[in-house]
């Protein structure tokens, strides 16, 4: 139990996650203290979620994600809004899965938004604005800190969270073709019965898999049935949802389809054929893309290449240039960013 200047802790207690959190106290309860039952979140909220920094301090990113893992565990089984509505009880108001639990993924959560130096210039703003300090708080001013702060109106953000109850239910489809550039993800809220609002509005991160490389891409989600096309580096084999667990939520399942939209395949003709000097190559792109033409001979090699960074929609012609090679069979392809064509030419 903290009180202003001293913790007093049972010895049994004298954990240092307990002494992390009584301490934090002075702060967040002492010298800010919730103005009425509430927002005690104001108070155990904060405390919980200094537990989680101060194991991130002392083990690093590990001990940090396993005291958030815990805290979300237990906020999925919290009932009713952080913002206390029956103060008549008091295990209502202390409720661990609620008011401590939940209260520091909130915290979690918005740093997860802003931003670690936003968030902990978010907090010490809060500590030592002369609104609060030596004085009682509400929720709202908090927000109001948070949001002079961070630049952002963080008003959909508190209401759900604070106000509203529930957390989101994510179910995810993704498609994506063989070769392509692109993919997309449809995501819905399946979210239970009793959560308020019925849909959150939260960025959502995208982990984007390709054997090619990965990519992590922020999505807005403020609808219950959504879909976002985002860009990949190749044939896409997997995207997971919130990799980094900023979000308190579930995933109840992801489907990969893929191979539905094949592209086009891409026009090439090449003159004259057999071919003695030149060859002279025509393509016709259905959308702006690089191109990488490129002369192969039966051995594999490449013998010409032909780099273009970005070419426009329509036809183009180049010209390569057979003087020196021998005679023989070679390949000529056409690479683009949708997929690949090729011709046999015969050089005489
Ligand atoms: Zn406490």
């Amino acid at each position: 139990m903290e009180h202003q200047t001293i913790s007093s802790m049972e010895a049994a207690a004298l954990t240092p996650n307990v002494i992390a959190h009584e301490l934090a106290h002075q702060w967040f309860g002492d010298k800010i203290t919730c103005r009425n039952w509430q927002n005690i979140w104001l108070n155990e909220g904060f405390a919980s979620y200094a537990e989680a920094v101060y194991t991130e301090a002392v083990n690093g990113q590990s001990g940090y994600t396993a005291t958030i893992n815990s805290f979300m565990s237990s906020a999925r089984s919290a009932r009713g809004s952080i913002y206390v509505q029956d103060i008549t009880n008091f295990a209502n108001i202390f409720s661990s899965s609620r008011t401590y639990a939940k209260g520091a993924t909130v915290l979690h959560m918005l740093r997860g938004i802003v931003g670690d130096s936003t968030f902990y210039r978010i907090m010490r703003t809060y500590a030592a604005s002369p609104t609060v300090a030596y004085q009682t708080a509400v929720t709202e001013d908090f927000q109001a800190i948070a949001q002079q702060v961070s630049g952002r109106n963080l008003d959909p953000f508190f209401k759900q969270w604070i106000y509203g109850e529930g957390y989101p239910t994510y179910r995810t489809t993704i498609t994506s073709a063989t070769s392509a550039t692109a993919v997309t993800v449809r995501l819905e809220q399946r979210n239970t019965v009793s959560s308020n609002p019925a849909s959150f509005t939260m960025p959502v991160q995208m982990w984007v898999q390709s054997a090619s490389g990965d990519t992590i891409i922020t999505v807005l989600n403020n609808q219950a049935d959504q879909t976002f096309t985002l860009p990949a580096r190749g044939s896409v084999t997997g995207v997971v949802v919130d990799p980094n667990n900023w979000i308190l939520k579930t995933v109840e399942s992801t489907t990969v389809v893929t191979g539905l939209s094949e592209p086009t395949p891409i026009d090439l003709r090449i003159y004259p054929n057999p071919a003695s000097e030149t060859l002279s190559v025509n393509f016709s792109l259905s959308s702006a893309s690089p191109v990488t033409l490129s002369l192969t001979n039966l051995l594999g090699q490449q013998v010409r290449t032909v780099n273009e960074p970005t070419l426009v929609t329509g036809p183009h012609t180049r010209t390569m240039s057979l003087r020196g090679l021998a005679r023989g069979q070679y390949t000529v392809t056409i690479e683009t960013q949708t997929g690949k064509q090729s011709r046999v030419v015969l050089l005489q």
